[in-house]
C-alpha cells in the first residue's frame, strides 16, 4: 500500500496523508502552490498532441490535483473538480447534465441560491424545474417523468434540517433513468459518503468545514465512474477553475478538518440538548437529537453530525428574532458557516412551496464554532432573555 491510496486507514490518518506524496516534490511535506496559465511543451509534436500531463492552467495543476485526489480518497469518487465557490459546485454539475426539455426534481428545502439558479437560469434554458418534499423517500418514483434527467438532493435540509432517505430516492431515480446529485456540505465526507448510498455526484461547499476559517471560497464536485467524463468535460468547457492560493488553503484546512469537526460536533450537540429544555425555545432542529423527526434516517446513514442546527423560538416574530440576535456578543451575525467562530442568522423560508412549516415562531440558525461551550451557552441565554422581553 502506498501513502497515496490510504486504504484501510482511519479518517484522520487519511486527512493527514492523502493528496500529496512528499517524494514528488523534493520531500517537502506540502505540495507547491503552482500559479499557472501557460505550461511549456518540450517540442512541437508533444504540443500538437497535448501529450503531457499538464497543458494549461485552466485544466489542472499539481496543486488542484493534490486537493482533488485528497477529496477522491475521502469520497470514494472516480474524479473531483475544484471550482471557485460552493455555489459553482452546484451550478456546474447541473449545467453539465441538464438540457432544454429536461425535467429536474429538486428538494424544496434546498440551499436557497441553488433554488434561485434553478428558477432563473435553468428555467430560461428550457429546463422544467419541480420541487419535492424532503420527506418524499421512495415516493419520488411517482414524480419521475420520462424526461427527468436529474434528481437533486440535500440532506439534511438547509436551515430546517429535514433528513432525506437518500438510498430510497437514489434507487427510484435510477429506476427512472435519472442521475442523483447531492449537496453534502453539512456532513462532509467524514460523516456521510453519498456515493456509497447510490448518489452519482457529491457536491461540497469547501468554503465551510474543509476551509474552516471563513476566509476562502471554494467548491468541490466528486463523481462516480459513470458520470465523471461528462462532469469533467463541462468543467473544462465552462472554464471555472479556482485560484491556486485558495485551493492550497483548502488542502491545508483538510488536514485538521477531522479534529475541528469532532469539536464542532460535540459542542453543537451539547448546546442543542441544553436548548431543548430552555424557556423560550419551542423546538431544536438537529438531526442527531432523538426528538427530531428525521433522526432515524440520520442514525441509519450518517456517522456523525456537524456544528450547525436551528432553534424555533416559542412564538413571536421578527421583533423577538431581532432582539435575540442583537443581544448576542460572541455569535456574529453573518452568512456561511463551518469556520472556527460562532454565527447566528434568522432563517428565511418565504420562497419554499412545501417544506415551510408551520413553525411556532422565528427559526434561528446557529453555527457553533470552536469557542468554549459555557461562553456560548451564556451568550445564547442572554439572547433568549432578550427575545422573551421583546
Ligand atoms: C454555503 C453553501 C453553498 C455555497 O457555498 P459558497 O462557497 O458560499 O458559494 C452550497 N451549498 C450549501 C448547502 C451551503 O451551505
Amino acid at each position: 500500500m502506498t501513502k497515496q491510496d490510504g486504504e484501510g486507514w482511519g479518517v484522520n490518518t487519511r486527512l493527514a496523508h492523502t493528496g500529496h506524496s512528499p517524494r514528488d516534490y523534493f520531500g517537502f511535506v506540502n505540495p507547491p502552490v503552482v500559479h499557472a496559465s501557460t505550461v511549456l511543451f518540450p517540442d512541437a509534436a508533444t504540443m500538437a498532441g497535448r501529450n503531457q500531463k499538464y497543458t494549461y492552467g485552466t485544466r489542472g495543476t499539481p496543486t488542484t490535483d493534490a486537493l482533488a485526489s485528497a477529496i477522491d480518497a475521502l469520497e470514494g469518487s472516480a474524479g473531483t473538480i475544484i471550482v471557485p465557490s460552493g455555489l459553482a459546485a452546484v451550478t456546474v454539475p447541473l449545467l453539465a447534465f441538464l438540457a432544454a426539455g429536461d425535467h429536474v426534481l429538486i428538494v424544496d428545502s434546498v440551499y436557497r441560491p441553488t433554488r434561485i439558479f434553478a428558477d432563473t437560469m435553468l428555467r430560461r434554458l428550457g429546463v422544467e424545474v419541480e420541487y419535492y418534499d424532503p420527506r418524499v423517500g421512495a415516493g419520488i418514483a411517482s414524480l419521475m417523468k420520462p424526461n427527468t434527467s436529474v434528481v437533486f438532493t440535500e440532506s439534511p435540509a438547509s436551515n430546517t434540517f429535514e433528513m432525506q432517505d437518500i438510498p430510497a430516492i437514489s434507487a427510484a431515480a435510477h429506476a427512472g433513468g435519472a442521475i442523483v446529485m447531492m449537496d453534502n456540505t453539512w456532513a462532509t465526507p467524514l460523516f456521510f459518503k453519498p456515493l456509497d448510498f447510490g448518489v452519482d455526484i457529491s457536491i461540497h461547499a469547501a468554503t465551510k468545514y474543509p476551509a474552516g476559517h471563513s476566509d476562502v471560497l471554494l467548491g468541490a464536485v466528486s463523481a462516480n465512474q459513470a458520470t465523471w467524463d461528462r462532469l469533467h468535460e463541462a468543467f473544462l468547457t465552462l472554464g471555472c477553475c479556482a485560484g491556486p492560493d485558495d485551493v492550497y488553503q483548502v488542502l491545508r484546512g483538510l488536514r485538521t478538518m477531522g479534529v475541528r469537526l469532532d469539536h464542532h460536533q460535540k459542542s453543537a450537540l451539547a448546546i442543542a440538548r441544553w436548548l431543548e429544555g430552555e424557556a423560550g425555545v419551542a423546538r431544536v432542529l438537529h438531526p442527531a437529537l432523538e426528538s427530531f423527526p428525521g433522526h432515524a434516517i440520520w442514525k441509519r446513514d450518517f456517522s456523525g453530525s456537524s456544528g450547525i442546527f436551528s432553534i424555533v423560538l416559542a412564538g413571536g416574530g421578527e421583533r423577538q428574532a431581532h432582539a435575540f440576535l442583537d443581544a448576542l456578543k460572541i455569535f456574529g451575525l453573518g452568512y456561511s458557516w463551518g469556520g472556527y467562530e460562532s454565527l447566528a442568522v434568522q432563517v428565511f423560508l418565504g420562497d419554499r412551496v412545501i417544506a415551510k412549516g408551520p413553525y411556532e415562531g422565528p427559526v434561528i440558525r446557529l453555527q457553533i464554532g470552536l469557542e468554549d461551550i459555557d461562553d456560548l451557552k451564556a451568550d445564547i441565554s442572554t439572547g433568549l432573555s432578550a427575545a422573551r422581553a421583546a
